[in-house]
């Protein structure tokens, strides 16, 4: 597990530079940048950004923050067919939601297209690049392994001019897809197979989402990634441990084309357990149905999170907690749970919701009358005050709340128990209702005058306490309840002939239909998040109206998974 102790940590604290850090401090005392310390989050935008995408924005953005430097956004759209406007905006969207601003710094590789061919023509004229009519597999066929060198290509010796005009004609559209490539002509002996006469150019006949059917030629992101740093003038691009090794193509491309050099570092990808980060495979969800949108709030990705009740304070803590490092691990995901718990048990606004009702009616209690009680808004934080909330003869407490044959040590009610309705009196159960299946459907109670506000002025002391709700001024909602999405801690673990997709979890969602909310849920926002007494921390789902009253259940108020046991105060 890569994560760092937060509970040791003081903000006053200087906690210790990453490894990053490191390097752009000593850059700064070298001035090896002139001062400048200038990043990138360069998404391709081919799906929505899920929380691994959140790491690369905090880091990105937060050392641009934190050095006085700046960071830009720069979609890598190389591959026309899988990417689209509908992900650009969500992107951004999402960025922004997050917490940071790229001002005017939004970039396109795609606007890097007529310089990136120039170079292509270059690095032909300098006799480094040629036209190969080799077929993909044949290309792949070529190229050897990790353990055997690759075979040189019939083509590769073509001379200057014909390789010029065939890049020419290939840009004109005389050749059909696949039919040539363009290729760096580099070591077809390399150790690094990265290195072994890639393909830089593309031919594909596609609609581009920027910049339409000028193109028909694409570059190919690994002749394109570097070279797009180098045009926005970038210091230290950092990205994650795969492409480690395909620096030193990035290198060869850079160092041949005598262009400005920026410096790459790699650091190791967020995974958290019981997620999948592949866009491919979340696509693969969206697509399939087996979430109902990118925006699911069981999905990984920043708007899912978002829907769910996650807030930027809580995802940028846990980017920061879980700490830049070398070495590929898991977090777990309780510490990404436990980020939202902390942060919303500062904030939240206490509520009283039955998510499972069962009808009580106060017996000694005058039939039209209601009182407005006082409730305490969020004891941690006076400042957010207090509501009233309306008690009156009949309520709704939790099923869970009663049990007829009660041991000893349940708290709550059982026939001849008295416990503590939160805010307002003590009640003691008299009698049961049963429907004709013997099921419980009503409890008979009585209360104490004199115990308003929750307290006996004889000193009589109930251990129980429990929360309630007025039933005639109650709002009946939906609450959506989330499990994880995938029942394994690596869904991508799958025994032979199986799928990840066999890892789903079956029941991840259930809805309850019929829940009895305080009035003062009535105007509730989405975004606004609240705890519900006892049961956890919910907020308004996107798609509730006044039809339909429909809440989620962002996180519980414990963690029941894992022996990591934190107060929800
Ligand atoms: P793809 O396989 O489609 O390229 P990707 O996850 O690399 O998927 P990009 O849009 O290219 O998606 O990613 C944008 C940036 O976010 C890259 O710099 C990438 O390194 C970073 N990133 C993506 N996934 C993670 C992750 N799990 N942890 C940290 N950074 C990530
Ligand atoms: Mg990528």
């Amino acid at each position: 597990m890569n994560t760092a102790p937060t509970d040791t940590e003081s903000p006053e604290e200087k906690r210790s530079l990453n490894f990053i850090e490191q390097i752009i401090e000593e850059d700064l005392k070298t001035g090896k940048w002139e001062g400048r310390v200038h990043t990138r989050f360069p998404p391709e935008p081919n799906g929505y950004l899920h929380i691994g995408h959140a790491k690369s924005i905090c880091l990105n953005f937060g050392l641009a923050e934190q050095f006085g430097g700046k960071c830009n956004l720069r979609f890598d759209d190389t591959n026309p067919t899988k990417e689209e406007q509908e992900y650009v905006d969500a992107i951004k969207d999402d960025i922004r939601w997050l917490g940071f601003d790229w001002e005017d710094r939004e970039f396109y590789a795609s606007d890097y297209f007529e310089q990136l061919y120039d170079w292509a023509v270059q690095l032909i004229q300098a006799g480094k690049a040629y036209v190969c009519d080799l077929t993909g597999d044949e290309i792949r066929e070529f190229r050897g392994t990790l353990t055997e060198p690759g075979k040189e290509s019939p083509f590769r010796n073509r001379p200057v001019e014909e390789n010029s005009d065939l890049l020419e004609r290939m840009r004109a559209g005389e050749f059909a897809n696949g039919e040539k490539t363009l290729r760096a002509k580099i070591d077809m002996a390399s150790a690094n197979v990265n290195l072994r006469d890639p393909v830089i150019y593309r031919i594909l006949h596609a609609h581009h989402h920027r910049t339409g059917d000028e193109w028909c030629i694409y570059p190919m992101y690994d002749y394109t990634h570097g070279e797009s740093d180098s045009i926005e003038k970038v210091t230290h691009s950092i990205c994650t441990l795969e492409f480690e090794n395909h620096r030193p193509l990035y290198d060869w491309f850079l160092e041949n084309l005598g262009i400005y050099h920026p410096q790459q570092i790699e650091f190791s990808r967020l995974n958290v357990t019981y997620m999948v980060t592949s866009k491919r495979k979340l696509l693969d969800l969206v697509k399939e149905g087996r979430v109902s949108g990118w925006d699911d709030p069981r999905m990984p990705t920043i708007c899912g999170l978002r829907r769910r009740g996650y807030t930027p304070e809580a995802i940028r803590e846990f980017c920061r907690a879980v700490g830049v490092t070398k070495f590929d691990g898991v977090t777990q995901i309780v510490e990404l749970e436990n980020s939202l718990r902390e942060d919303l048990n500062k904030r939240a606004l206490r509520v009283m919701a039955v998510l499972k009702p069962l009808k009580v009616v106060i017996e000694n209690y005058p039939e039209d009358q209601v009182e407005e009680l006082d409730a305490i808004n969020n004891p941690g934080d006076e400042s957010a005050g207090k509501r009233k909330v309306p008690f009156s003869r009949e309520l709704y407490i939790e099923q869970t709340d009663f049990m007829e044959d009660a041991p000893k040590k349940f708290f709550r009610l059982s026939v001849g128990r008295e416990v503590r309705l939160r805010y307002a009196y003590f009640v003691t159960c008299t009698d049961v209702v049963k429907d004709d299946d013997g099921n419980v459907i009503e409890l008979r109670c009585t209360y104490d005058p004199e115990t308003k506000g929750g307290n006996a002025p004889d000193g009589r002391k109930v251990k129980g306490t429990i929360h309630w709700v007025s039933s005639e001024q109650a709002v009946t909602a939906e609450v959506r309840l989330y499990d994880h999405l995938f029942a394994k801690e690596d869904p991508n673990d799958v025994e032979e002939g199986r799928d990840w997709r066999d890892n789903l979890k079956p029941n991840s969602l259930e809805v309850l239909t019929d829940c009895k909310l305080e009035r003062n849920l009535a105007d509730a926002a989405t975004n606004t998040p609240y705890q519900f007494e006892r049961t956890g921390y919910f907020c308004l789902d996107a798609t509730s109206s006044s039809e339909k009253v429909i809440f989620n259940r962002a996180v519980s108020l414990r963690n029941t998974w894992g022996k990591m046991q934190k107060k929800g105060g």
